[in-house]
């Protein structure tokens, strides 16, 4: 079969997502004309407010007993940390290939990065994390499912029971995602998501933990900024899981509002329909990448279901010169995408070196994956055939440059 032809120029938008569903904008300006955006700010007593009725919701869909909503993804991911009682400078193993968020959390938490090796499919390398687990014996590992590429999570499994691991589990873009059936975020003790505008619910800025373990979400509770008024929450642990940790748990705010929380409800509504769009444009854009001899992408696991939001291929063989023609050239038609092989780190990608603040632990590996590795969004204001268009693009490009 041969492809259609590239247009010249795609006249797309790669930041412009869909509008907030009606609905959901009548329930915000409902919570504006109410004038209860505080979280604990209910009109009568027992009554559940938008964010503690969102996070019934969201407990619901990811199959787990306990859910908190929270400012940010990157807040939830320090949230859990300290929900573990992570101590100062313990050792947190985690990917290095992954967004700048979770190296910052492990830090504000108090902790110290351990970055592990990315495998070709974009995943951390497990051979790599038995090897520094077993030199570290570090307890606690952050698995960051970076731009929803899934590792072998029976593997993970093993490993972190042999090695008396705690796991958290990076869900940013793993939402609506699963293993074997199981939601991704349901391998470990807790996950983390972010509502954040690029990720699968879009509330500006936002996350969520996640966790079936009745200590942890008292403390997390507690943590986020509940005051003495966690009895409001309802996706939340018995009365008696609080007593212990009430006073001795500071209080870390870092609360979602009701606004925020008003207008994800309809979005967590629609969100396993719009993950099949995500896929839907994913699978176009892989169907034209994948035969290509110079493009390289990477390989899904059998078991994994991913939820693609974003692209990424690499073009190994590329030069210096060549590979910032090609990233020119693509945007010159209006094919916008970002290289995180750059040692200066730019827009939202960024080189695990570009993180001063963590000691320097050189990985040939992983260089060697982002060396020539390419990122690609896919808002869903994009059709099918826009995203036929932008890999067209992306193939004439690439054998332009390549030949
Ligand atoms: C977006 C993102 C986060 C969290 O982001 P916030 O902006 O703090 O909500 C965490 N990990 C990854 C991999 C991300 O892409």
């Amino acid at each position: 079969m041969t492809n259609p032809k590239a247009p010249m120029k795609f006249a797309g938008n790669f930041t412009q997502q869909e509008a907030i569903p009606e609905e959901a904008i009548e329930s915000a300006i409902a919570v504006m004309r109410s004038g209860r955006l505080h979280r604990y700010n209910v009109a009568e007593p027992g009554e559940p407010s938008e964010t503690a009725r969102l996070e019934v919701e969201f407990a619901n869909y990811q199959d787990q007993k306990y859910a908190l909503a929270l400012a940010s993804g990157g807040y939830a991911m320090q949230t859990a940390l300290r929900a573990i009682d992570l101590q100062p400078s313990e050792p947190v193993l985690t990917n290095a290939f992954t967004l700048s968020p979770v190296p910052g959390a492990i830090t504000a938490a108090g902790g110290i990065p351990v970055l592990i090796e990315t495998t070709s499919d974009l995943t951390i390398d497990i051979d790599h994390l038995d090897a520094v687990a077993t030199r570290t014996k570090a307890r606690v590992l952050m698995l960051s499912h970076m731009r929803g590429h899934i590792a072998d999570m029976d593997a993970i499994a093993d490993l972190i029971k042999r090695h008396n691991i705690l796991m958290i589990e990076d869900c940013a873009h793993t939402m609506g995602a699963s293993f074997n059936g199981v939601k991704s975020g349901n391998h470990g003790q807790i996950a983390c998501f972010s509502t954040q505008t690029y990720k699968h619910m879009n509330s500006g800025e936002g996350g969520f933990l996640t966790t079936n373990h009745d200590e942890y979400m008292a403390r997390a509770i507690v943590l986020s900024g509940s005051y003495m008024l966690f009895e409001r929450h309802v996706a939340a642990p018995p009365k008696e899981a609080f007593d212990q940790v009430r006073m001795q748990t500071p209080n870390c705010s870092g609360r979602m509002d009701n606004l925020r929380a008003a207008i994800l409800r309809p979005q967590l509504a629609k969100l396993d329909a719009n993950c099949a769009r995500w896929n839907e444009r994913y699978n176009r854009i892989m169907q034209i990448l994948k035969p290509h001899n110079v493009i390289a992408v990477s390989n899904s696991h059998a078991h994994a279901h991913e939820v693609f939001s974003s692209f990424q291929f690499s073009i190994p063989t590329l030069n210096d010169a060549q590979n910032a023609q090609f990233l020119a050239d693509c945007y010159k038609r209006g094919v916008e995408l970002k290289w995180f092989g750059d040692r200066n780190p730019v827009a939202y990608t960024s080189h695990y070196e570009s993180w001063q603040y963590v000691e320097s632990q050189p990985l040939a590996q992983t260089d060697q994956v982002l060396h020539r590795l390419y990122d690609c969004r896919i808002p869903l204001t994009f059709s099918v055939n826009d995203c036929e268009a932008i890999a067209l693009i992306i193939v004439e490009e690439a054998n332009k440059v390549a030949s």
